[in-house]
């Protein structure tokens, strides 16, 4: 199945007519995926046709406004809703008073139980059957974290063909070789499940990086990545203002999706100072030519890889 990556908020700081702050789903068969939760997220969703009542873990990548004050409204609006399926949120230390605080302040209650993971280290922080979701620390004005999805490996393509051939009877001995064990016959032969079955397929790769200038290890972070989220916040003339920021520009991105040697990158977090994003887009292609600018509710598609 295809993972979607939807964006609902791609600007930076202040939010514009054409862009809302920063915020991005993947869609994937199970559950969302959100990275970021701008204000106004919630009304994006609703536009992005985004199920408020879906499993949900959201990551938030620093505790700027910009990218964590959308998520009282939509933890709000989930219980309105009458949610019953639980929120984990990923992020910094620091997560956990915003929303307790905000929570208490507002006097609002939950129909939904909200697990709040405050990131101590890099490395591993989710750990599933189909996927995993890595941390490394940004480079911004404040402490955060840059996020990678990478999906397991799924086992190679199975031929009946030569399942049949091989005298294996068709019901639990197929469903043992598929799941990648070996079988042994009636006769005592043993058959291997690369005896019936293709190489194993390639798992898919996601990084986002919120706010960061760039960083050392962020190459070997995100390499081979199919799609490289990167923040793009000034255009190269202003390469002074976002080192001084925080920021990067748009061939300070490219470049980091060359030395990963990343399939695409989307450019995100566009300052207001930018109505046409052209400037930002010419100058990030010619170090990366697989560069787009995300606009909000652009989707790309991410499908299987065989
Ligand atoms: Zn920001
Ligand atoms: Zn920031």
């Amino acid at each position: 199945m295809s993972i979607s990556v939807i964006f609902l908020g791609t600007s930076g700081s202040v939010p514009t007519l054409k862009r809302s702050l920063p915020s991005v789903v993947l869609q994937c068969p199970k559950e969302l995926l959100m990275f970021d939760c701008g204000e106004n997220t919630q009304r994006q969703m609703m536009q992005g046709k985004i199920s408020f009542h879906r499993r949900l873990k959201v990551f938030l990548t620093h505790l700027h406004g910009d990218h964590v004050l959308g998520l009282p409204g939509v933890l709000q609006t989930m219980a309105l809703m009458d949610r019953k399926e639980p929120v984990q949120i990923y992020g910094p230390p620091g997560i956990r008073n915003f929303i307790l605080c905000t929570k208490d302040t507002l006097n609002f209650g939950l129909t939904f139980p909200v697990e709040i993971n405050e990131i101590l280290n890099e490395g591993m922080i989710v750990n599933q059957e189909e996927y995993t979701i890595n941390a490394v620390k940004s480079n911004h004005s404040i402490s955060g974290f840059c996020y990678s999805f990478i999906e397991r490996p799924r086992p190679g393509k199975f031929y009946p063909k030569k399942a049949k051939a091989l005298g294996i009877p068709v019901g639990e001995l197929w469903s043992r070789l598929q799941a990648g064990k070996k079988v042994t016959l009636a006769d005592g032969k043993v058959v291997l499940p690369g005896d019936v079955m293709g190489p194993s397929r390639e798992g898919r790769k996601i990084v986002y990086t919120g706010d960061t200038k760039p960083f050392e290890a962020f190459a070997s972070f995100a390499a081979g990545a199919d799609l490289i989220i990167h923040e793009s916040t000034f255009d190269d003339s202003l390469a002074d203002k976002a080192a001084v920021d925080g920021h990067s520009t748009p061939s300070q991105a490219a470049a980091e999706a060359n030395a990963a040697g990343a399939q695409r990158l989307a450019l995100t977090h566009i300052s207001a100072r930018y109505p046409n994003a052209n400037l930002l887009l010419e100058q990030a292609k010619k170090v990366f030519e697989e560069t787009v600018v995300a606009e909000d509710f652009m989707v790309v598609e991410l499908p299987l890889k065989d």
